[in-house]
């Protein structure tokens, strides 16, 4: 395959450096870096390193996200921001959300010391996956004033609140309202790994991301009678469990024939739960997304009356309770339509498509013109040791963004945004 345009150099290093942030682990057999954890000390060292010899500002906001300034060529200038995420999962990758940090140093790299009509902030995010306190975009959430007091009283598994996190960090909670975005700030743009297999299956590197899908997650109960497995006759039984099966296939269904709905059903449980007994209870999970708010309430809606009515015709009765309700999320359309040139520019097909997962650009979004730029994962695998990413597609990934650089310096319209922060 043809590389792209003198990238495939700073490909390599910025793989090689996200392979090198993946050692930095609170796991000797694997990758985990959660939220303002000791090894996240050694990735900010590591990071800050790369960030200086470009003559960039470090900082370490209240919430530990790591935040490099790339200077405008005249000062006063607005900025862009290019970011997403260092945290990891446990059993990690190296490139879910890193990916995104070390491929903005690399374009910032690529300037060769140009500087811009805009400066250039990159964003390391310290916290967006939810795995130390059960709630995600710690860090982004700073950036648009959402980190309130409840916040800081979540505790982790070992009793410690948010607020005793970033104290022994060595970081000050008083000072998290500085985190702020102020109003210079033109768009937020985001490299990340799709985390799917929608590009691979289509054989193009890169998918411009047009909405984050919004998502609700139900819990479903199905109560009929639980009796004797061997004296109840099939027609006088209230079987819940039996209920719930038809609903799920029936889940499967609707999701199958309308276009642009994924809807899972991922845990069920039935009660007494015995061999020899009909289930008198069944509960099931539901998770359903769509890019749209009126697709995904419309099929939700369906669904719902699916759940009552097959209930009802087996003399069970169906119960459900909303556990997350989250709308979708529209990108920026002038950044989309710009980053569509972009990619074509750098010879490939401009696939745009929706983000069937959050993001750091979802929350950014409520404050300035977010825009997302996804990159193929090989067999679609991540959250996982084998997460992987082809060096072609990273260079194409480094040429796009070097494109849409020149392009938004170029753009008196965009040069012009007032901005919504
Ligand atoms: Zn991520």
């Amino acid at each position: 395959m043809q590389t792209s345009g003198g990238f495939t150099k700073l490909a390599e290093e910025v793989i090689a450096r996200c392979r090198k942030l993946a050692t930095f682990s609170e796991d000797a057999t694997g990758t985990r870096r959660t939220f303002l954890s000791a090894p996240m000390h050694d990735c900010h060292r590591e990071v800050s390193s790369w960030m200086s010899i470009l003559g960039m500002n470090l900082s370490v906001d209240a919430v530990g996200n790591l935040r490099g300034f790339y200077s405008a060529a005249s000062p006063g200038a607005p900025r862009i921001l290019i970011g997403s995420h260092l945290d990891t999962v446990p059993n990690a990758g190296a490139f879910d959300g890193i990916l995104g940090v070390v491929l903005a140093i690399g374009l910032v790299k690529s300037l060769e010391g140009m500087h811009l009509p805009f400066g250039i902030e990159v964003l390391g995010f310290s916290e967006e996956e939810g795995v130390r306190f059960g709630v995600p975009f710690i860090g982004s959430r700073a950036l648009v004033g959402r980190v309130d007091e409840e916040l800081l009283g979540r505790k982790d598994e070992r009793g410690i609140s948010v607020r005793k996190a970033i104290q022994g960090f060595g970081l000050d909670p008083n000072e998290i309202s500085k985190a702020v975005l102020r109003d210079d700030v033109l768009g937020y743009l985001e490299f990340h790994i799709e985390q799917g297999p929608v590009l691979e299956n289509l054989g193009w590197p890169l998918g411009i991301v047009e909405a984050i899908v919004g998502q609700n997650r139900l819990e479903f109960t199905f109560s009929g009678q639980s009796n004797h497995a061997g004296t109840t006759p099939m027609n006088l039984r209230h079987d819940a469990l039996a209920a719930a099966a038809e609903w799920i296939v029936a889940v499967e269904n609707l999701a199958r024939r309308t276009p642009g709905v994924v809807a899972t059903v991922g845990f069920v449980e039935a009660k007494p739960g015995a061999m020899n007994v009909i289930a008198g209870e069944a509960r099931a999970t539901l998770d359903i997304r769509h890019a749209s708010d009126r697709g995904r309430t419309e099929a939700l809606d369906e669904l719902i009356r699916l759940a009552e009515s097959i209930a009802a015709r087996r003399g069970v009765t169906a119960e459900w309770r909303m556990l997350l309700a989250q709308h979708a999320v529209a990108m920026d359309s002038f950044l989309t339509e710009q980053i569509d040139h972009a990619v074509q520019k750098a010879g490939c097909e401009p696939h745009r498509m929706a983000s069937g997962a959050g993001h750091d650009a979802m929350i950014l979004a409520e404050k300035v013109p977010a825009a997302m730029i996804f990159m193929r994962t090989p067999g679609g695998i991540s959250h996982d040791p084998a997460e992987s990413v082809h060096l072609d597609d990273v260079a194409k990934a480094l040429e796009c963004g070097k494109h849409l650089l020149t392009q938004l310096a170029a753009s008196q319209e965009f040069l012009g945004r007032t901005c919504r922060a």
